[in-house]
């Protein structure tokens, strides 16, 4: 029998898709009956409580988690958020109830005996609840109390060779898409490069130093299995310079039928005989590609990679040989500010290890953003604020058109003096002269 009636929770569990509501009431009930016979290291009725707590809160239309509480591991300043109950004599088992976040494996490749450990660590000394993953990419484990941190952190570093992830104003969790390891559209080594700057930046990670989050996402190609466009701070996205290849032989057996567009992903549904004008040619979003019937035909240069003739026919059409990465900078969820996607810096960088090019930029902007950036201001709200001139400048890159969001709105334009071949004149014959008009 349940401790807490809860007949609001119990509502949400009505619906056609997973209930988190089932999913606590079932752990609550696996830990009473304690099938593994384990000695918990926190109240065995937890879970209970959290439910009441809930249930609480969508009573009375409040959260009753304290705001803030620094919580964490010796050492780092990141990792785990702390969460205190405000109404601790009532559910005293979420009296205290603390997240950690894990690091996740590049690219979120496990093994099971990663996850039989990870699982086993949690169940003996946390709620046994966990998010697989967070917004972030981490593994989420969430509730436990604070004299089991320590443990936990220990038994993840020693026994499992992994890490916590980042929280707070620092370097959070970097995230990439399976790249390599299992796609051909990968334009750079996405799972490589998330390692080697999560190595390079441990102290950015585990030591909160800047105005506020900051996230690397890397995205093989601009399909965005990481949605790094969207969701991260600096968002480096593969792409390609050259051609696309095209085998026409290939585009010709899409066009009979022979092969099924979207290499099938659609084969449950019947959409019909395969119309390359309605299905590839209309839908370029810049209307760079052509059909004449026989021959398939790319005008290169404003191709703008977008993925989608090749997401359609990938037995024809193959991405470029000569790759690298975009980077995008300013991407944020909408908290102050309204949501944003990234703009981008660098239209074109090379993608070899060890990634120096990569992190002159990361660290330009780091600096900066450190120098400028307000408290809890993300690198795109300073970069808004400032305007993104100074983050040209902050990074010293060159202005180009592909930087440009849209057309000016007004007609005022600043030059700076070394800008202006010649220098500032108010001679007017002298200027007509020099431009000849
Ligand atoms: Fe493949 Fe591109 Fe997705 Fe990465 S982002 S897994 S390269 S489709
Ligand atoms: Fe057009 Fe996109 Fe294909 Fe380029 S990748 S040709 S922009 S559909």
């Amino acid at each position: 029998m349940a401790k807490y009636p809860t007949p609001m929770l119990d509502e949400l569990e009505s619906g056609p898709w997973p209930s988190f509501v089932s999913d606590i009431k079932q752990e609550a009930a696996n830990r009473k009956a304690n099938p593994k016979n384990l000695d918990y290291q926190i109240p065995v009725d937890c879970l209970e409580d959290l439910l009441g707590q809930v249930e609480l809160s969508y009573k009375e239309k409040e959260t009753h988690w304290k705001h803030g509480g620094i919580v964490g591991v010796f050492g780092y300043g990141g990792g785990v958020i702390g969460r205190y109950s405000d109404q601790p004599e009532m559910f005293p088992g979420v009296a205290a109830f603390h997240t950690m976040r894990v690091a996740q494996p590049s690219g979120k490749y496990y093994d099971t005996k990663f996850l039989r450990t990870l699982c086993d660590i949690w169940d003996l000394r946390g709620s046994g609840l966990t998010n697989m993953h967070g917004s972030t990419g981490d593994i989420v484990l969430l509730g436990t109390q604070t004299p089991q941190l320590e443990e936990i952190f220990w038994q993840l570093t020693h026994e499992m060779h992994n890490d916590l992830g980042g929280s707070g104003s620092n370097l959070r969790t970097p995230a990439a898409c399976l790249g390599m390891s299992r796609c051909e559209f990968a334009c750079y080594n996405t799972q490589d490069m998330c390692y080697q700057l999560t190595m390079d930046y441990q102290d950015e990670l585990h030591r909160p130093a800047f105005p506020y989050k900051f996230k690397f996402k890397f995205d093989g190609c601009p399909n965005g299995c990481v949605c790094a466009m969207a969701r991260s701070d600096f968002a480096v996205i593969g792409t390609w310079k050259d051609d696309i290849k095209i085998d026409q032989e290939k585009v010709k057996a899409y066009v009979a039928g022979e092969i099924k567009p979207n290499a099938g992903a659609h084969a449950g549904r019947d959409w019909g005989k395969f119309d390359i004008e309605k299905e590839v040619i209309a839908r370029c979003p810049t209307k760079c590609i052509k059909w004449d019937g026989s021959k398939l035909s790319i005008k290169t240069s404003d191709c703008v990679r977008c993925m989608h003739c090749i997401n359609t026919m990938p037995q024809a059409l193959h991405i470029g040989d000569e790759r690298g990465a975009c980077i995008l900078v300013g991407a944020k969820a909408p908290v102050v500010d309204g949501a944003q996607m990234g703009s981008v810096l660098i239209p074109f960088i090379s993608c070899e290890e060890p990634y120096d090019d990569i992190k002159e930029v990361i660290e330009k902007i780091w600096d900066w953003w450190m120098e400028e950036g307000k408290n809890r201001e993300r690198v795109g709200e300073t970069m808004k604020r400032l305007s993104f001139q100074k983050l040209l400048e902050a990074t010293e890159t060159p202005a180009m058109p592909c930087q440009v969001k849209n057309p000016r709105t007004n007609p005022f334009i600043f030059f700076k003096e070394s800008e202006v071949p010649g220098g500032w004149t108010h001679d007017l014959a002298a200027y007509r002269q020099r431009h000849q008009r």
